[in-house]
């Protein structure tokens, strides 16, 4: 692995470890790019809604700029990128990506954690039979994608659908054609992996090598040592080989 994409901090309210701790453990790992995508604040909210899991809006420039300043120290080691993980919630979108840019996030990563605009939604993890949320779910994501914005989707099989393989392997391989068509590369997830959640699954990565999708690995680390787990990499890669799956190294990322 050369790069991950995916490093949150504190910020978000459950993860560990300073900027330069994920810096030096990466560097440690011999990576080349190291991006945080730490999740998206949220501008928009309705007075008195807290959603627990980001950063607020106000941390965002501060946040941007410990991951330049390292940039700036570290620039003849790694490649560093200040990112974020962020749903696609077409209430707050635009807001939101706006004060992103202000604040000198350069790219996104698209980790729809719920659907809708969030507010009285159940996590996506969550399992599920209900056929019209997993084709709700499906289809916001490729509404994200289709910002042309997002650079890739992070746990593209994080929506816990129970139901017949079939139906989930149906609006699965819309999602997967959509993602070949727009170019962007999906994740498969080492925290998941490594904590043997629900996912990757194995149902929808069939499904993505059949599409002929790009995968990447991204370690979502919440603390600084997820960098270093070369174990679950290895599981990783040896997922998509026997699927016949591509993992590319690195993704373009589209500077926003
Ligand atoms: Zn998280
Ligand atoms: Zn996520």
């Amino acid at each position: 692995m050369i790069a991950n994409y995916h490093t949150h901090t504190p910020r978000c309210n459950h993860a560990v470890g300073t900027e330069e701790e994920y810096v030096l453990a990466a560097i440690q790992r011999g990576m080349h790019i190291l991006g945080f995508a730490d999740h998206s604040p949220c501008c928009g909210f309705p007075d008195g809604y807290y959603s627990g899991f980001r950063m607020k809006p106000d941390e965002t420039p501060g946040y941007a700029s410990a991951i330049l300043d390292l940039r700036e120290r570290y620039h003849s080691q790694i490649q560093l990128y200040p990112g974020v993980e962020m749903e696609y919630y077409p209430a707050y979108f635009r807001e939101t990506l706006s004060m992103l840019r202000d604040s000198g996030v350069e790219y996104l990563i698209l980790g729809q954690h719920f659907i809708n605009n969030e507010i009285g939604e159940k996590y996506n993890g969550q399992p599920t039979d209900d056929e019209e949320r997993l084709r709700q779910y499906c289809r916001q994501v490729m509404d994200g994608m289709n910002t042309g914005l997002f650079s890739y989707v992070a746990h593209p099989d994080v929506f816990n659908f129970t139901g017949d393989p079939a139906v989930y392997q149906k609006h699965f391989r819309e999602l997967c054609r959509e993602a070949r068509s727009c170019g962007l590369p999906l994740e498969i997830n080492l925290l998941g992996l490594g904590e043997n959640r629900h996912y990757p699954n194995p149902l929808f990565w069939q499904v993505a090598a059949e599409e002929g999708c790009n995968a990447v690995l991204g370690c979502d680390a919440h603390k600084p040592e997820a960098l270093l787990d070369v174990a679950t990499a290895d599981r990783a890669y040896a997922m998509a080989k026997q699927l016949g799956l591509t993992v590319v190294d690195t993704v373009p990322l589209k500077i926003i």
